[in-house]
């Protein structure tokens, strides 16, 4: 149980990612020192928001650039780090080869990563961006689930390069993440596991599927109905805050689903109306399955996906977070409203 030295530096990757900017951001207004992960330094709009917060806090941000598929290349960043935060790794539901685009950054990222801090002096903790993508794989495993809710004893075993193929990366990730956790004794390992994050963004990127997904609730992409299909939802404050926790609480331990509750999408665009009434078309009814199982396979979603999951509820258990770390969350009512502003004063909607 080590007592993580705030003194020392935290490295954060992928550090210009949705979740991760808000990480770097928390840990800058407590007066951290953050050495930052990027692929491409020259990317000077990809990180804008991070050195305007780092000009206003009493942190300090330092830029290094690095690849998960490029093996050694975090080691200068995490040279003196006492915490390392490991977000990156692609977020992609639809992709044409995913073994190139999802499975090869996830898995061989996250060893690229963990074997380096093997071989750096000084690391006591990493702390992992799972997902609840790695504990279950399609709704329907629910039905089965000892008590009807998902926990962190489980695992995701049913998804696969052809069937879900992000579960199946950010699976293989985590289980390679505790592997090599296990042979060694310097450091140990922490997990976050949070559901569908949504929320204001720090940057105005558009190419993360969070961000995507709230837009396409605003544009009319649902507006014939909505599949019926759920997430837990979770404010991506509450999941940067998570990391935070996981990483400076001596006692933390494991995996930690994040998820303040769970909701259908058509749920979510009732949620939506009441802050915004009909000023966007967000869905107002259910999609017939019958559309989906004829037109879904032409947008991505395979029969077998529809089958499993739509139509299922979900229901996790986010007892650890608030017992261990001390999480609290905000209704999801706001999370949504909140994402929202943040589209329009960014002008993206
Ligand atoms: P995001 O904004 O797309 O961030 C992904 C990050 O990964 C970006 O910083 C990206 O770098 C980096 N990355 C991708 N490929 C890379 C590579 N080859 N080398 C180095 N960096 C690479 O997505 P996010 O939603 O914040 O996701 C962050 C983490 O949270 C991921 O591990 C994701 O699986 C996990 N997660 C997300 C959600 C969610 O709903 N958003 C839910 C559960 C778990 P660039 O900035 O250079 O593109």
């Amino acid at each position: 149980m080590p007592v993580i030295d705030k003194e020392r530096p935290v490295l954060v990757t992928g550090a210009s990612g949705y979740i991760a900017s808000w990480i770097v951001r928390f840990l800058l207004e407590e007066g951290h020192v953050v050495h930052a992960t990027v692929r491409d330094k020259t990317q000077t709009e990809k990180v804008a928001h991070l050195t305007e917060i780092d000009s206003r806090e009493s942190g300090q941000l330092r830029l290094f650039e690095a690849d998960l598929l490029k093996p050694g290349s975090f080691a200068e960043a995490m040279k003196g780090c006492a915490l390392v935060i490991h977000t990156a790794s692609p977020f992609q539901l639809n992709t044409k080869d995913p073994q190139r685009s999802l499975i090869d950054p996830a898995l061989k990222g996250t060893r690229n990563v963990l074997e380096t801090a093997k071989h750096t002096p000084g690391v006591q903790r990493v702390v992992l961006t799972s997902s609840v993508a790695a504990i279950y794989g399609d709704a329907i495993e629910l039905e089965s689930a000892p008590g009807q809710v998902f926990t962190e004893d489980q695992w995701n075993e049913s998804s696969s390069l052809r069937h879900q193929p992000y579960s199946y990366s950010k699976t293989v990730a985590e289980r390679e993440a505790w592997k090599i956790a296990g042979t060694q004794s310097e450091w140990d390992l922490v997990t976050i596991n949070p559901g569908f994050v949504m929320g204001p963004s720090l940057s105005q990127r558009t190419d993360g599927t969070s961000t995507q997904f709230m837009q396409s609730m605003a544009n009319g992409q649902f507006k014939a109905g909505a599949p019926d299909l759920y997430f837990g939802v979770v404010d991506v404050r509450e999941v940067a805050r998570a990391h935070l926790l996981a990483g400076f609480i001596s006692e933390a331990e494991g995996r930690h689903i994040l998820s303040a509750s769970e909701h259908s999408i058509l749920e979510m665009s009732h949620m939506l109306r009441e802050s915004y009434g009909d000023k966007y078309p967000f869905p107002k009814k259910l999609l017939p399955n019958i559309f989906l199982y004829l037109f879904g396979p032409f947008q991505g979603f395979s029969w077998n996906f529809l089958r499993r999951n739509l139509g299922y509820p979900l229901r996790f258990n986010n007892r650890k977070s608030r017992a261990k770390l001390g999480l609290k969350y905000r209704p999801v009512a706001e999370t949504l409203r909140e994402h929202i502003l943040q589209l329009e004063k960014d002008g993206l909607l």
